[in-house]
């Protein structure tokens, strides 16, 4: 099959579900080019109304932690149960460093052959911004496939996770009994964004830290602020290993999404993450706009010399700047 199709050949491929296409279709989300962005705009508008009807879920915790292996194991679960599973993975880490956390190993080998899943490394792009962009409209094309569990997987790395909780609907925080929360490079904020905390590796030698642990952080999520969505985050252990808790996990977010469903939270949350994004988009578009004057960026340089050496005050300068942006769109 040819690496470009036209607009037609995506959007069948995607609506009749070949995860072929749908893999192309992603590359030509990812693409700088600007004539594969225009192309990509208008597929998504074709499948749009085709969009929304899974359930979007958040996956973090640190690299160890055992995230590919849950997803293998939850998938092999969710896929047996009838439902179509897509992985999507947020990993900034990777244009930085030049090797990805999450994409170094052969990972999630076993679902990434089962017909009812699709596996999708690392998003590229140079900044979290648009890693984060076309990650959502990834979202949508798998969606528009006829997948029904998303899974946005990322690592503990700087702003990622937040803009993973501001793509999905349930959020869950994998953590490892006793291993301290400053190890695991937990921010304060993280916890509260989780809809449920999950204990890896409860096997073995490991089951009672396990449960202690569970017992810790469902104390420690009690002095957490109740989340507007009035649920309530869980905790619970698991095993990817002797698959146990898995099924539990599923129940749980299955409760979520009814509880979320009910209270009309799960609706207005994503209506209002998409209008976050319009919003974000929208900051990315003007400054991309910005950019394309070489006379401006000079002046910008200009003016942030003049600031050093308090020759202008702050306010003046951004003034300044504004309203020759103005004369370069009207002279261009
Ligand atoms: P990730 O970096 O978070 O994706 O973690 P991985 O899934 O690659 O797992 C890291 C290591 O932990 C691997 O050696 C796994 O075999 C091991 N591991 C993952 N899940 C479990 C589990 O449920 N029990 C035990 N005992 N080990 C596990």
């Amino acid at each position: 099959m040819k690496a470009r199709l036209t607009i037609d050949e995506y959007t069948s491929g995607i609506l009749t579900g070949d995860r072929i296409v749908l893999g192309k279709a992603i590359s030509l989300i990812e693409s700088n080019l600007s004539t594969d962005e225009q192309q990509a705009i208008q597929l998504v508008e074709r499948i749009i109304d085709k969009t929304g009807n899974s359930i979007r879920i958040g996956i973090t915790g640190v690299p160890g932690v055992g995230k590919s292996t849950f997803i293998e194991t939850f998938g092999k679960f969710v896929t047996g149960q009838g439902k179509k599973i897509a992985v999507l993975t947020v990993d900034p880490s990777s244009q930085l460093t030049k090797g990805s956390i999450l994409g170094d190993k052969t990972r999630m080998d076993e679902l990434s052959k089962n017909n009812r899943a699709f596996i999708r490394p690392t998003a590229s792009g140079n900044v979290l911004g648009g890693v984060a962009n076309k990650t959502r409209e990834a979202i949508l094309l798998c969606e528009a496939a006829g997948f029904d569990v998303i899974v946005v997987e990322t690592v503990g790395v700087g702003q990622s996770e937040v803009a993973v909780k501001n793509m999905v609907d349930f959020f869950l925080l994998l953590m490892l009994a006793g291993a301290g929360d400053e190890l695991q490079g937990i921010k304060k904020g993280i916890m509260e964004m989780a809809d449920s905390v999950v204990i890896s590796k409860a096997d073995g030698d490991n089951m009672k830290h396990a449960t202690e642990a569970q017992a810790e952080y469902q104390q420690a999520l009690h002095l957490v602020p109740s989340s507007i969505s009035g649920w309530s985050p869980k905790v619970l252990t698991c095993s990817s290993l002797t698959n146990t808790g898995i099924q539990e996990i599923w129940k749980m977010i299955l409760k979520f999404k009814d509880h979320a469903t009910k209270s009309g939270f799960f609706e207005q949350n994503r209506m209002q993450q998409n209008i976050a994004w319009f919003q974000e988009h929208f900051n990315h578009l003007l400054k991309n706009d910005f950019r394309r004057f070489p006379s401006i960026q000079a002046e910008f340089i200009n003016l942030e010399k003049k600031i050093a050496d308090q020759k202008i005050s702050v306010q003046a300068a951004a003034n300044e700047l504004l309203s020759s942006y103005h004369r370069a769109i009207k002279n261009s």
